[in-house]
């Protein structure tokens, strides 16, 4: 028999994942030119052509007890080092690799450091709308989450609530920006606001209170605008990275921690996310991967293929009456739903195959998110649909 922890978990699984199931049997149904799975955040950009080169020449190269053995369960030394490295460059800071964790993605990153900082009963604070999976992070280690209402005009962090809801349990905040699902880039002004705030409240309650960002799109920003360094706002951050969707690398589970010096009891913290991979069955992050990872630490998605299918369905879909703010990073559009049950509206959508998902999943109800990281033609094929769908809703 199953725990009955899991037995909630599984009858609750993830919507997202459904579909993307359901996105499957359809396409095997009706064909895959004819449904639009807009569901899964699986990015359709292929990696770059030096990540499979890197992998090759890696596993041609490299001794095999090194290749294929353990190794420090923070990760190899080498791999850190140039990470930090790449880091110093860009954002004008002094890593090292005792800065630098590696991990099993950010779902890997994120439980390793709620499993390192959470007591049970301590609160996590998250500004809705957000990655529903951070419930389920939190749960595992009994942690409980506070959800901060959203600011569905500007979709930035309501701040003002933010700072009602810190209490002496506060032992977290997660945010994630470029922002799944809206697409917004958290400002420098948000950001300052955010850590005045923090470090006010760790005055006042005499606790340290860690600021997690969540930073799997890091590099996916449009026109220009520019995604500000989270910890060169606020001391005690901890930065959750992957190259899931930055390099097109969801199946192969890499990314890496980044726990400054200047953080408070950065050396235990270090410490504790070196034993919460192992002890969480990790036990390391692939091998492989992180070699691979070495030699493209400076490359980059195209781009310019997310930002044709934004600049297109955004157009598309305002020209047929739908509201919604242009996202400025990440691959993800959040609609208003056109009537007041977006669940409703999801199965409306369906029928015309459009597969997008219920904005309650981001703790947002009244939205969708339509994941646009699919091919071109999937955003051309699928905007006729949508002019119908608006129709139907009275647009
Ligand atoms: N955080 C956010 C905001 C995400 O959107 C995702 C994946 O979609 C993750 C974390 C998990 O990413 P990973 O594949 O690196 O574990």
């Amino acid at each position: 028999m199953i725990s009955e922890k899991m037995v909630g978990l599984v009858k609750g699984s993830s919507v997202i994942r459904a579909m993307f199931e359901e996105g499957k049997q359809m396409a095997a149904k009706y064909g895959a030119e004819n449904v639009f799975d807009f569901s899964l955040g699986n990015p359709n950009v292929p990696a770059p052509q030096a990540v499979n080169d890197a992998l090759i020449d890696v596993v041609k190269n490299t001794d095999s007890v090194k290749l294929h053995g353990y190794m420090s369960n923070t990760g190899f030394e080498e791999v850190r080092d140039a990470i930090a490295k790449s880091l110093n460059k860009r954002f004008n800071t002094n890593y090292s690799e005792k800065n630098i964790v590696m991990t099993v993605g950010a779902a890997g990153g994120l439980n390793v450091a709620l499993k390192s900082i959470l007591n049970p009963g301590d609160e996590v604070i998250a500004f809705a709308p957000y990655f529903g999976e951070y419930n389920n992070y939190v749960a595992n280690f009994d942690g409980k989450m506070v959800v901060v209402s959203p600011d569905t005009t500007s979709f930035q962090p309501n701040l003002d609530e933010f700072e009602q809801k810190i209490t002496n349990r506060t032992t977290c905040v997660i945010v994630n920006s470029p922002n799944n699902p809206t697409g917004v880039v958290y400002s420098a002004a948000t950001l300052t606001r955010m850590s005045e705030i923090l470090e006010k409240k760790q005055k006042e309650l005499g606790r340290t209170i860690y600021l997690i960002t969540d930073e799997p799109y890091r590099e996916l920003a449009y026109d220009g605008i520019e995604v500000p360094w989270v910890p060169n706002f606020y001391r005690n951050t901890i930065v959750g990275y992957s190259y899931s969707k930055s390099l097109s690398l969801p199946g192969e589970r890499i990314g890496y921690l980044v726990v400054p010096t200047e953080a408070d009891d950065y050396e235990d913290l270090f410490a504790a996310f070196g034993v919460a991979t192992r002890i969480l069955g990790f036990v390391n992050a692939p091998g492989i991967m992180q070699l691979a990872i070495q030699k493209c630490v400076d490359e980059e998605t195209d781009l310019s293929y997310y930002d044709r299918n934004r600049n297109t369905l955004y157009e598309g879909l305002t020209k047929a009456g739908f509201t919604c703010q242009k996202p400025e990073g990440a691959f993800y559009l959040f609609l208003k739903s056109p009537i007041a049950d977006e669940k409703e509206f999801v199965n409306m959508a369906k029928k015309y195959n459009l597969l997008i998902v219920p904005g309650s999943t981001f703790v947002c109800p009244g939205y969708v998110r339509i994941a646009y990281c699919v091919s071109y033609e999937t955003i051309v094929n699928s905007l006729p649909k949508f002019e119908q769908l608006a129709k139907d809703c009275g647009l």
